[in-house]
């Protein structure tokens, strides 16, 4: 049944998040017109063949004109330059919203280049893949997952409701938070994990030759989970950190604390202390499970 929300959407970039979100509108009928602008022509080219869009253009200007919302789903990396261009030709009644990780930069570039935030609802959908490009896309990518909304006080709240509305038809939980607690909150949900995930594996890689193959092939011991997610796109993670600074290093520095206590409670034959971390920690994944996040 057609749910139809907007006249024309445009995104920015059509990677695997806004390809997801694009099988899905076009599933349920969200927009009368779905159009793209990406940066290459293969990725042009591939968004037409899979039927994700209607029209893709190279030439930003050309894909946001005439729409009612603009998703921009680009690494962080390219979000000033994105934000400039889209600056330039901004309908005033158009709504604005995206999928970046890191939200204080992004309302930072925001405030940077538009003359008014009001029209822009930040987002951040708490759901992906270890993959990437428009083929990695599926419909179901948000089904059951969380969706971060972190309005500024200059948010106008009918697009807020607007964008809000948007994931719930596509089967997302709204929440919203500040920029700052988001980023808070991620920093340790999901840029921690990576940068531990990225240094195990780079630190195996690193490994002579022989043992190295002995890792992959007795992987399913624990190695296997880290790769997983080291296998995460090397750009996209490269601006999250980069991004996510402040947040990043002040519990990284935690984490190392923590980490020398550990090593402390092995070396002092200290077993108690590591059975009550261990067992405070198992409680911690039957939470996530008993929440469907697993
Ligand atoms: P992706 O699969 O790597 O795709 C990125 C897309 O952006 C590609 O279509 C690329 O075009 C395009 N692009 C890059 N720079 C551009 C520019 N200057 N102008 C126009 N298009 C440009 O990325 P993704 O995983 O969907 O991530 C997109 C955003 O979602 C990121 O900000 C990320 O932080 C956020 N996010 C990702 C996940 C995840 O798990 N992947 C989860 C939540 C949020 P070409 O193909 O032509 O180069």
């Amino acid at each position: 049944m057609a749910k139809k929300m907007f006249n024309k959407v445009a995104f920015i970039g059509m990677g695997l998040i806004a390809s997801s979100m694009a099988r899905c509108m076009n599933k349920l009928g969200m927009a009368d017109k779905i159009v793209t602008s990406v940066r290459s022509d293969e990725t042009r080219k591939i968004s037409l063949d899979l039927g994700l869009v209607s029209e893709a253009f190279t030439d930003l200007d050309k894909a946001i004109l005439g729409a009612d919302l603009i998703i921009i789903a680009v690494p962080l990396g390219s979000y000033d330059s994105v934000f400039k261009k889209i600056s330039i030709n901004l309908d005033k009644n158009t709504i604005i919203t995206d999928v970046g990780s890191v939200k204080q930069a992004t309302v930072a570039m925001a405030e940077k280049y538009l003359s008014s935030t009001e029209m822009f609802v930040p987002g951040h959908p708490i759901a992906g893949t270890e993959h990437s490009g428009p083929n990695a896309g599926f419909s179901e990518l948000f089904k059951g997952r969380w969706t971060i909304l972190t309005p500024t006080a200059s948010t106008n709240p009918d697009s807020l409701k607007k964008v809000e509305a948007m994931w719930t038809l596509m089967g997302a939980t709204v929440d919203t938070m500040t920029p700052e607690h988001h980023d808070m909150v991620l920093s340790i949900t999901s840029h921690l994990p990576h940068l531990i995930a990225f240094t195990i594996v780079g630190t195996a890689t690193d490994l002579e030759d022989d043992l190295r193959q002995e890792v992959i092939k007795y992987s399913a011991s624990g190695f296997r989970d880290f790769t997983r997610i080291a296998a995460s796109d090397p750009v996209m993670w490269r601006d999250i950190f980069l991004s996510n600074k402040e947040a990043t290093l002040s519990l990284l520095q935690r984490f190392s604390e923590d980490l020398m206590a550990m090593q402390r409670a092995i070396r002092q034959g200290d077993g108690d202390s590591l059975e009550k971390l261990f067992a405070r920690t198992r409680k911690i994944r039957r939470g996530i499970i008993d929440a469907k996040q697993a």
